[in-house]
């Protein structure tokens, strides 16, 4: 028999899942798989329950349901100060995932070349190059994770389309600062390309920042398309929730990859979503609030344990550096070990990484209760003890 697509089964399972498998495996506390343990903010899975009593159980509109294009348009304007019209610059997909493939198959034609930074998720070059289009990095390098204008240059070219970012990054924990957005702005608009940002994680921003959207910058409003999640906005990353603001123009045809990818988006989970992103500000500044208490409780263990842990100005994830902690084996080994042996399930950062992946870093997720975050660390314990890393503190 003729085989599948050469692209897609170049790849393996994804890390996340295999990660977590190997948590259940060994009944490891999972701190690999980026996802909350709470059950998100009552009022909103309550309406979503109410509404699936209701009788919102049929396709709903295919760009998504009014009330949560029009709650997605001010919410624009709320946090972000952006104009936005509902009925021409909205869209509602199954999930940030689903959001970036429609926007890249949407957009990319073959030969096209599109530039990411490393460290990046993991579904964008597979999607990428399925579209036909040419993937060039730009890497960036613990512990800043910061760029130059050479690296930039390094990397766009005649046949730039797209530069996709991921703002607030993961797995770095970097939020991108207003002078790099205007230095790649710059290289956008010179290359007259676009711009697609994966903001998923737009309000899990710590220590009184605030998120920049790239969107928001001279020049850029017309040529950029902006994904959040309410997987993440309302940690409830089942749900599948996504959604994408862009000018009429470049959301066009990002709707059209829409209607063949999944058409629609499960319609009580929509007008939960609206009621969602209309809560007060108490709501989006206890979520972050919330999210660093639990990065520094988690910090705090990994640094006992002996752990170097990266700065982290936003997302779920801590970064902790092995070759300094004084451990000497490669990211995957340590994973594997920590979740076989320790009991800690983390993911390795070489994950993230298409080309010139570092190998001394690994991922850990504190979106967690502090009792499973304390589990963690009074097994990590063990690390010292086994004298294989890490060092004093
Ligand atoms: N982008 C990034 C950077 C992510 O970490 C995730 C994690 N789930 C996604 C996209 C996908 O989001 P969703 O679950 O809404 O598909
Ligand atoms: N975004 C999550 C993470 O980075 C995982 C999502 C997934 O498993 N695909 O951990």
């Amino acid at each position: 028999m003729k085989s599948g697509n050469s692209i897609l089964s170049s790849y393996g399972t994804t890390i996340f899942e295999v990660m977590s498998r190997l948590a259940d495996q060994h009944k490891a506390v999972n701190l690999g798989q980026g996802f909350p343990d709470g059950n998100g903010p009552p009022d909103v899975v309550e309406a979503a329950a109410r509404y699936l009593a209701d009788g919102w159980n049929q396709y709903p509109p295919m760009p998504g349901l009014p009330s949560l294009r029009q709650a997605l348009a001010t919410h624009n304007a709320r946090f972000y100060g952006l104009e936005v019209d509902w009925a021409t610059q909205t869209l509602v997909t199954s999930g940030a995932t689903e959001a970036l493939a429609a926007c890249l198959f949407g957009l990319l034609e073959p030969g096209d070349e599109v530039v990411l930074f490393q460290p990046l998720y993991d579904s964008y070059v597979p999607i990428i190059r399925r579209a036909g289009a040419i993937p060039r990095f730009v890497s960036l390098k613990a512990p800043d994770w910061s760029f130059t204008a050479a690296d930039l240059d390094a990397a766009f070219s005649d046949r730039t389309k797209l530069v996709l970012i991921n703002n607030p990054q993961n797995p770095a924990g970097k939020v991108w600062g207003r002078e790099e957005l205007e230095l790649l702005a710059s290289r956008v608009i010179a290359h007259d390309a676009m711009a697609l940002c994966d903001e998923v994680y737009e309000h899990l921003v710590f220590d009184g920042r605030k998120h920049i959207a790239l969107m928001s910058l001279p020049g850029m409003g017309e040529r950029t398309l902006r994904i959040g999640s309410a997987g993440k906005t309302f940690s409830l990353t089942g749900w599948k929730v996504g959604y994408v603001t862009a000018p009429a123009a470049l959301l066009g045809p990002v709707i059209k990859a829409h209607q063949y990818l999944t058409f629609t988006t499960p319609p009580n989970l929509q007008h939960a979503v609206a009621l969602g992103l209309s809560k007060d500000d108490a709501y989006f500044a206890g979520l972050a609030g919330d999210m660093q208490a639990r990065r520094d409780r988690l910090s705090a263990g990994l640094t006992a344990a002996g752990l170097k842990v990266l700065p982290c100005a936003g997302t779920y994830f801590l970064t902790v550096d092995l070759a300094a902690s004084g451990i000497d084996e490669d990211d995957k080994d340590f994973c594997r070990r920590l979740t076989e042996q320790v009991g800690v399930a983390a993911i390795p950062i070489s994950a993230f990484f298409e080309v010139d992946a570092p190998t001394h870093l690994a991922r850990f997720c504190f979106c967690k209760r502090d009792e499973v975050l304390d589990e963690a660390i009074s097994r990590l314990g063990k690390l010292r003890r086994s004298g294989r890393g890490g060092a004093e503190p």
